[in-house]
């Protein structure tokens, strides 16, 4: 009975322990249960996390990547991002971008830029050569880098042995051997990078992950479509940036970059006591080219010149088509010896290259030196452009040096407007007489004593010959004055020299206009009023320019007609504004029209004309000029 209590006891004891029993497992099965599902909790909250600081770190490398593109960075600058952005903020081991090169069956891979993190080093030294030096031809199929971009889908590297089949890196089993223990947990990945539908190349990643994960595949995808958006913009500013300094006839660079160049050059230059040289080329006789064969015939012998000077260039020479027939090139670091022999290297391979359609062309060429023949570089662009026409004018298909200014230079000039005026019969001389004074004038030389009495008396001669009735006063005597007023007024050597030619082209002007012009007794029409008022200017141009005669001569002349006091032509200049030289030379030239003779009425006297010009001070012309001048007459 007893025993019969105690069992039940120890029955119900028992059913209460294995009740609690019961409920204790239960609760331990939630507990796990709980504590499972925490874990994986855990854990997807982790990789979330990963993932959206893989993102942060995405969109940051994204934006820098986005802020180079942006700064219109060349694709290099891009790329380099791309790649340092991969490892050192997105926490890849290395990444590397190669690019296709060449076309058909001729295209290789190589590598453009590549990214290594400290730890992946050893590869570098496994290599046994410069990673950028790997290169493989698209006709190694079973490389896994050409299989990437010709099925242009994503691969994942299971043999990293199968990266190098082809390709002019060596792998021998040792290295092989350490290359696989290095990559042994580590995921390799190739992604074709496509660009406006052809391939660009391939990106190479190696994670630090033993397992590429769907995520991370997505995130690779993106990552490359935005290499290839970097790849398309990098690539519209290239060509923006390429085509905003070329000439579209001839690749060369064109005007605006080579005047570009020609400054920070020259700043170079002196900053560094270096001399470089300037060459300027101009095709011969390109009008008959076009006239005999056509206008493309033109084009083609323009394009043949632009190749000479390709063909010729060293790497930092800028060979530049100014527009037109014109062509320049800058030497840099070259002296006026080297100058020469490139110049005639120049010269002898244009003539010495016959054009299909064409035949012979020929250029002639004007070459000087930075520090050798000026200072100033404008100075040196106008005296090169200078020799270049020298060299036309003795016979064309030649090179002639650029002469440092000095006061003969002037006379030469002189000399050379006469002789281009009566070979252009311009001045409408007998041809006998004409070519026999183009002899003197040619063979005159500018060291001669007289020889500024020699040009006066041609000047004074022409315009005796050709306008008996029209008495201006002597050259000569005129230009003495002109002379004397500017030293007066502290005007530099030079610039009285340019005085002087301004003086006498206004002079051999004046021969050109109209007879019914200048010999009119009436008043003038408005059109003859135009003829006068544009003539100094018009004339400039057609003695000066094909002489290459300094441009500030032309800008002399170009306010010729405007007013002390802002009412003359073509109104745009007032005052001192008006250049000094066109101040005095219109001033003494009103002076001697005064005190000559014209048609429509006699002389005035000294006294008289004075009068008129000291009314006309303040209003036509400079009362500072007019106050000299009347102190030196
Ligand atoms: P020179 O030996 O004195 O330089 O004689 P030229 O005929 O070359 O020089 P000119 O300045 O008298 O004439 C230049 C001609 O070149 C006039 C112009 O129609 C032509 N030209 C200018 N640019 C081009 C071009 O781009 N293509 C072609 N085909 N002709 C051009
Ligand atoms: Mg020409």
């Amino acid at each position: 009975m007893i025993f019969s209590k105690f069992f039940n006891k120890i029955k119900s004891y028992k059913e209460k322990i294995n009740e609690f029993e019961n409920v204790v497992s239960e609760e331990r099965l939630t507990f796990s249960q709980v504590m499972e599902k925490n874990a994986a909790l855990q854990l997807e909250i982790t990789q979330r996390m990963e993932e959206l600081q893989q993102a942060n770190k995405s969109i940051l490398t994204l934006q820098n990547i986005w802020s180079t593109m942006n700064s219109s960075e060349p694709l290099n600058e891009v790329l380099r991002t791309i790649a340092q952005g991969m490892t050192q903020n997105l926490g890849y081991l290395s990444a590397a971008i190669f690019q296709l090169f060449g076309d058909g069956k001729d295209a290789y891979l190589k590598i453009r830029e590549n990214s290594l993190t400290d730890s992946m080093k050893s590869i570098k030294n496994l290599l046994n050569k410069n990673v950028s030096d790997f290169s493989v031809s698209v006709k190694n199929k079973e490389n896994l880098l050409i299989k990437a971009i010709s099925d242009k889908e994503i691969v994942i590297v299971k043999n990293f042995e199968d990266l190098f089949i082809g390709t002019n890196f060596d792998i021998n089993p040792s290295k092989a051997k350490e290359l696989k223990d290095i990559l042994a947990d580590k995921a390799v990945v190739l992604i074709p990078i496509i660009f406006q539908k052809k391939v660009f190349g391939c990106l190479l990643v190696i994670s630090p992950r033993k397992e590429i994960g769907d995520t991370e595949m997505n995130f690779l995808n993106l990552f490359a479509k935005q290499i290839e958006l970097a790849v398309t913009i990098a690539d519209l500013f290239q060509t923006i940036k390429q085509q905003a300094i070329t000439d579209g006839l001839t690749g060369l660079y064109n005007r605006r970059h080579f005047d570009q160049c020609l400054v920070n050059e020259a700043k170079r230059s002196l900053r560094l006591k270096q001399p470089f040289t300037l060459i300027t080329l101009d095709l011969d006789h390109l009008k008959s080219i076009n006239d005999n064969f056509g206008h493309s015939a033109g084009d083609a012998a323009i394009i043949g010149i632009a190749t000479v000077l390709k063909q010729n260039a060293r790497v930092i020479d800028i060979p530049s088509r100014f527009g037109g027939e014109e062509f320049g090139v800058i030497l840099p670091g070259v002296d006026i010896e080297g100058g020469k022999i490139a110049a005639e290297r120049m010269r002898v391979a244009i003539e010495s290259t016959p054009l299909e359609g064409v035949g012979q062309i020929t250029a002639s060429i004007g070459v000087g030196t930075l520090l050798t023949h000026s200072d100033n570089v404008q100075e040196l662009v106008e005296l090169v452009d200078q020799a270049m026409y020298r060299a036309k004018r003795n016979g064309r298909n030649q090179v002639q040096i650029a002469q440092a200014w000095d006061e003969n230079i002037w006379k030469r000039q002189a000399l050379d407007s006469l002789i281009h005026l009566l070979a252009q019969r311009m001045i409408p001389l007998d041809e006998k007489l004409s070519e026999e004074l183009i002899e003197k004038l040619k063979n005159t030389n500018t060291n001669d004593k007289n020889i500024d009495d020699i040009i006066f008396l041609v000047i004074d001669e022409f315009v005796n010959i050709y306008k008996p009735f029209y008495q201006r006063g002597n050259i000569k005597e005129k230009i003495e004055l002109i002379v004397k007023v500017a030293k007066a007024l502290d005007v530099t050597p030079e610039d009285i020299d340019k005085f002087k030619m301004a003086a006498m082209v206004f002079d051999i002007s004046n021969v050109m206009l109209p007879e019914s012009i200048l010999l009119k007794e009436g008043p003038l029409s408005d059109s003859e009023k135009d003829e006068i008022l544009k003539h100094p200017l018009v004339a400039a141009k057609e003695i000066l320019a094909p002489v290459g005669t300094a441009s500030n001569i032309i800008a002399l002349l170009e306010h010729w007609n405007e007013y002390y006091d802002g009412s003359g032509f073509p109104g745009i200049l007032r005052g001192e504004e008006i250049p000094l030289g066109t101040a005095i030379l219109v001033a003494v030239n009103a002076y001697f029209a005064l005190t000559s003779q014209r048609p429509y009425r006699k002389a005035f006297s000294k006294e008289n004309a004075f009068k008129i010009l000291e009314e006309g001070a303040g209003k036509k012309w400079n009362p500072r000029v007019i106050k000299i001048l009347k102190k030196i007459v």
